[in-house]
């Protein structure tokens, strides 16, 4: 039976009501005692539900750089309660149902929202069959708990250069639809991702929404990794698409590798050494060989910078071999 309660202040502003059960010793001996405070792991912070989009780009703009957005959380938590990230305020985006959507485009692309989880983009059958190098690489993802709800657009925003989304929007050409309360604009993945953890997206601007492109017919894909465990981030990682023409030879060929610079890094000359050929086993070794020599990959205690490139190697050849593989199968685009 409830018998006594009392509020207590979580972070800035956040009230938690607090109710005690009691014991059958405490019965006997009177009221309970109040709790010695505790400290939270975050530093404080106000919390603000958007209640609409506008309200929420508004807030944002009053509030500048002091805010946050809350998405799935999976990356601004962990970083919040090591006090790694200190924000006053965050806005949470959870309330914001529209934006969990994926929807065909006008000209057969697809558009993918801000608070759509990975899992929903993982297991939408539409996506698995028009954009399956995104469903590939979803399900290298960290692990089910975190797809469950992680966001494609945080994961974005977030622009860590070893995840494996940011690759995968450059090698799809993808677009990327920022809002604020001042207007919106649309964004190249190519001009998106400008150095570790940093976007170009100014501070009062929500990426509202990612536009991946129709793939043309005789498209094949793939994306492969190398990760110590699954679920870990890539030591290294690539994505590649490759278009065939009616008689077999590469008309577009695109190559982004994660975990291999400051940013994802698109290595343009490997993917040119592809267009114009009868794709085969020389005209791989010659992409995979300027891809090495093209990024720059950091190293790490897992693994130094010759070693990611040795990966970047192996890892090219055997991607652009599955991803022409699917091109020439009858029906592509899967
Ligand atoms: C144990 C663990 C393992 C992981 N492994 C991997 C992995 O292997 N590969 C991988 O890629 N990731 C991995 N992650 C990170 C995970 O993918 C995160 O979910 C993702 O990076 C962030 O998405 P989110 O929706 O959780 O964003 P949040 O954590 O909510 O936000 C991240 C940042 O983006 C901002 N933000 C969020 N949404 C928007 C938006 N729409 N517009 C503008 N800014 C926004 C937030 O303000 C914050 O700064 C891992 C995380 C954990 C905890």
């Amino acid at each position: 039976m409830p018998v006594a309660s009392h509020e207590r202040r979580l972070g800035a502003g956040r009230l938690v009501r607090r109710v005690h059960r009691r014991s059958s010793l405490t019965a006997c001996q009177g009221p309970p005692r109040e709790l010695p405070p505790r400290r939270m792991k975050p530093a404080a912070f106000a919390y603000h539900a958007a209640e609409t989009l506008e309200q929420a780009l508004a807030l944002k703009a009053q509030l500048g750089d002091e805010a946050r957005w809350l998405a799935g959380g999976q990356s601004l938590l962990p970083a919040m309660n090591l006090r790694l990230a200190r924000p006053a305020a965050l806005i949470d985006l959870n309330p914001l149902a529209a934006l969990d959507v994926i929807a065909p485009t006008a000209d057969g692309g697809w558009r993918i929202g801000a608070l759509t989880r990975y899992r929903g983009i993982e297991r939408d059958a539409r996506i698995a069959r028009a954009q399956p190098l995104l469903s590939e690489a979803l399900s290298q993802v960290a692990h089910p708990q975190i797809r469950n709800r992680g966001t494609l657009c945080g994961n974005l925003a977030h622009a860590d250069p070893a995840s494996e989304l940011p690759a995968v929007m450059l090698a799809l050409d993808a677009r990327l639809h920022a809002r604020s309360a001042a207007g919106a604009r649309w964004i190249a993945a190519a001009d998106f991702f400008r150095d570790i953890f940093t976007t170009a997206l100014a501070q009062d601007e929500l990426l509202i929404e990612v536009e991946l492109p129709k793939l043309p017919a005789r498209t094949g894909s793939c994306f492969l990794e190398v990760a110590r465990r699954r679920g870990d981030f890539a030591m290294m990682g690539i994505a590649a698409v490759l278009t065939l023409d009616q008689d077999g030879i590469c008309g577009h060929a695109s190559l982004a590798y994660c975990n291999a610079g400051a940013t994802p890094q698109r290595p343009r000359a490997a993917a040119q050494a592809l267009i114009g050929r009868r794709v085969g086993a020389p005209e791989i070794d010659e992409a995979a060989a300027l891809a090495q020599q093209a990024i720059d990959p950091p190293g790490s205690v897992q693994a130094d910078a010759g070693f990611q490139r040795h990966l970047a190697g192996v890892l090219t050849r055997r991607a652009l071999r599955r991803a022409l593989e699917r091109a020439a199968a009858p029906e592509t685009p899967a």
